[in-house]
């Protein structure tokens, strides 16, 4: 096969239901293809690289028949994939259309890629070396490996469809953009902020619950570090045994470093608990007050999760608020422990401290000494740390590092969106982080690669790589 010539594959891999199809076009002539193919408001060869465009995929040769809408996106050499001239363009998911497309493009003078041709152009354009390009045969021929193929099914499912679809919305917006600007009078700006606004929201928030999957990960894996922090007497040692009674015989007790440090193991409705530094929380009994919050303080920065214990039969005071001030973007549970007494505790001034200080007042009721509240408890752990069965039990979860820091940048570059419509700057200011955010998602599923050519996301490249 000869380097010069353009190749075309389906780089999706689901030929199934997904909602849409990326085809790939790499080669000297991938420019000039595709304009024969995809009519847009602006022609192909005219578009800046790294823009998208919005148009239609016609065959030219039955009078411009439209076989489907699209969006092409233009990867200029050498900044692509292979090094080449690029183009992808998003068609929808319906394996019929796509088979259509490539005869269209085949038509035009391209060929069907060979399966890891893109990756070998990569390499033979320089952007990653011999060794690089063995991990990955390496891969392509380890379809058995259970560690691998774990990793394909992750890419297969769930998550590849998500990242698909975030993908498909930020390039809307931005082939919006473009062809805005490009042509005032057919596409309005009008009320367009407002709408993108929304939309990264959207994003943003799916990325959010695929981030905290990768948390899911660890939790399952360590425990949830949970902190049971409040002022002295309102029942910390008593709740601790209460979560411990039933369970005792699963809970472990590890030494620690420092004589004094204790780690207990509980499992509640098959939730990993983690208690963190129990044995220093109990010790505050023989302290003065400032040092016992003073320790609460230390352990909440530690903590996966807070139960934050107040005593319903006291007034709130100075050292419970002082507490709550260090509550910002933690997950908490409040207690009010002892509610076989009479209450005496401003349940509604406690939920606006609560709000005021950052955090989502989840409160429960229970009595450390009549043994109540416990059940409840769980499930609300349960509910808060393990999004659905499926999660827990076919581990769809984003365990890879360089995946969550992927899913972190594309929130990032989101977060700079929303800055900048904050900012109403003007509209080709947000291309360039919506595209940003474009790249990283497609580095979760292997879409976009930059020079650090992780080997394990090649084992689906059957085709399209
Ligand atoms: P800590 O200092 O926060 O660890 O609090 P403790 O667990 O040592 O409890 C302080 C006091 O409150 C003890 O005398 C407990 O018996 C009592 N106590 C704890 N929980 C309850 C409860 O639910 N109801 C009642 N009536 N007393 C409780």
């Amino acid at each position: 096969m000869s380097v010069k010539d353009t190749i075309c594959a389906i780089a999706t891999g689901g030929m199934g239901g997904s909602g849409i199809g990326i085809i790939r076009v790499s080669g000297e002539d991938a420019i000039s293809i595709c304009d024969k193919v995809f009519k847009g408001k602006k022609r192909i060869s005219e578009m800046e690289t790294y823009t998208a465009a919005f148009g239609n995929i016609v065959n030219r040769r039955a009078g411009d028949q439209v076989v489907d809408e699209a969006i092409a996106l233009v990867m200029k050499a050498p900044h692509s994939y292979t090094t080449e001239d690029t183009v992808e363009l998003d068609c929808h998911g319906n394996a019929f259309l796509l088979q259509k497309v490539l005869e269209l493009l085949i038509a035009e003078g391209a060929r069907i890629a060979e399966p890891g041709e893109f990756t070998k152009r990569a390499y033979m354009g320089g952007r990653i070396d011999m060794s690089e390009a063995e991990a990955v045969m390496d891969v392509i021929n380890a379809e058995g490996n259970a560690a691998l193929s774990a990793s394909m099914n992750q890419l297969r499912g769930g998550l590849k469809k998500k990242i698909i679809s975030l993908r498909e919305k930020i390039l809307y917006d931005t082939a919006y953009i473009e062809s805005a600007l490009d042509d005032p009078e057919n596409y309005s700006l009008e009320g367009f902020l407002e709408r993108l606004d929304k939309n990264v929201d959207e994003v943003r928030s799916e990325i959010d619950i695929l981030l905290n999957t990768c948390e899911d990960g660890r939790l399952i894996k360590e425990g949830i570090r949970t902190a049971i922090v409040g002022k002295p007497n309102v029942g910390k040692s008593s709740i601790l045994n209460m979560i411990l009674e039933e369970d005792r015989a699963i809970v472990t007790n590890i030494e620690g470093t420092t004589r004094d440090t204790l780690e207990e193991y509980v499992r509640l409705k098959g939730v990993l608990l983690k208690l963190i530094d129990t044995a220093g929380i109990r010790d505050t009994e023989d302290l003065v007050e400032r040092i016992g919050v003073e320790k609460a303080c230390e352990n909440i920065e530690k903590a996966d999760l807070v139960l934050f214990i107040a005593d319903g039969a006291r007034e709130l005071d100075k050292n419970d608020e002082e507490i709550i001030s260090h509550f910002a973007d933690k997950t908490v549970i409040t207690l009010i422990n002892k509610e076989d007494l009479e209450t005496v505790i401003d349940r509604e001034r406690l939920e606006k401290l609560l709000a005021a200080n950052g955090c989502v007042p989840r409160i429960l009721t229970v009595s450390a000494a009549e043994n109540t509240g416990r059940e409840e408890l769980s499930s609300l752990i349960k509910e808060l740390f393990m999004k659905g069965e499926a999660v827990y039990n076919n581990q769809i979860i984003i365990s890879n590092s360089r995946h969550k820091e992927a899913l972190i940048n594309a929130d990032e570059a989101l977060k700079r969106v929303k800055d900048s419509i904050a900012q109403m700057l003007p509209e080709d200011f947000y291309t360039i982080d919506l595209m940003a955010a474009y790249e990283s998602l497609g580095l979760v599923i292997g879409e976009t690669l930059e020079d650090d050519l992780a080997d394990k996301i090649f084992a689906e490249f059957c085709m399209g790589k």
